[in-house]
């Protein structure tokens, strides 16, 4: 075993069941490849490699790496920062040209992982990932509810998010101050590419959300005035969290438009 460090977001899983049950999310085929987030000490990674061929992990941890080589000998860990994973070369040769992420993810990145994955949406099939519950409660918000927010809408945009089940705190060592779910995200294959400039996209859903009380005659009035546009009229006395997903790309295209 190795010492866990906190803030390396290590709680390293202990039940053998709630492993099988993670392990059983990802519905990827035998030939799919796969890639797991953080191994740590292994807790997923024995099993994912008995099941997968074409398997690899990620770990920033070097005290991990040598530890699962030892361990797992021949399982493939890759010493280095998730955050900086090229999702797309990772994805090239892979089935379909699109990999499969599984992990039990250190929790202080949690969204910046996400939005790695979101950027990388075409090169990823699915996506089965431990998080705070809180977390994956704001993935699956609906509109019109306190959780409903910036990542709800960048998620729901990309992909199709499934709360599979909540994690007791006690099946970790050592036991998180939260607790946790597992979240499954199925990226569409073949998903259209959408017309609307991602970078206006997300500076409008986060300008919206940033004062998510206002109206968004009020919240948007700066973006506005840069795109030298006006609110269609019956979005003028909306709030952020009553706009679905779609209506905020509808919004961007409407603002970036050249009328
Ligand atoms: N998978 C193991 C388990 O379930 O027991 C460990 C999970 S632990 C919550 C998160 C793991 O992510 C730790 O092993 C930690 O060292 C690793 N980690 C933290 N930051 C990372 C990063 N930026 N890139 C890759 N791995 C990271």
């Amino acid at each position: 075993m190795i010492q866990p460090i906190k803030r390396l977001g290590q709680n390293f899983l202990q039940d053998p069941n709630t492993i099988r049950k993670i392990v059983d999310s990802l519905e990827a085929p035998p030939s799919a490849r796969v890639i797991e987030i953080g191994p740590g000490t292994g807790a997923l990674t024995g099993l994912l490699a008995s099941k997968y061929a074409d398997f690899s992990a990620i770990e920033l941890d070097p005290r991990a790496v040598e530890y699962l080589s030892g361990h797992l000998p021949g399982v493939q860990v890759i010493q280095g920062d998730v955050l900086d994973m090229d999702w797309r070369e990772k994805a090239s040769g892979a089935p379909g040209g699109r990999v499969s992420v599984i992990g039990n993810l250190p929790y202080y990145i949690t969204s910046q992982i996400l939005f790695g994955l979101l950027d990388a949406a075409p090169h990823i099939s699915e996506a089965v990932i431990m998080m705070q519950h809180e977390v994956a409660a704001r993935l699956v918000a609906q509109p019109r509810t306190k959780e409903y927010g910036i990542l709800s809408v960048a998620v729901q945009l990309e992909c199709v998010p499934r709360l599979m089940f909540p994690v007791s705190r006690n099946v970790f060592y050592p036991k998180p101050d939260v607790k946790s779910a597992i979240v499954r995200l199925e990226f569409p294959p073949d998903a259209p590419k959408s017309l609307v400039d991602p970078k206006a996209l997300r500076r409008i859903i986060r300008t919206a959300f940033n004062q998510r009380r206002k109206t968004l005659r009020n919240s948007l009035s700066v973006v506005l005035g840069e795109f030298g546009k006006q609110l269609p009229s019956h979005l003028e006395s909306k709030r952020a969290e009553e706009l679905t997903p779609h209506d905020f790309v509808e919004l961007t295209i409407y603002l970036t438009g050249t009328d």
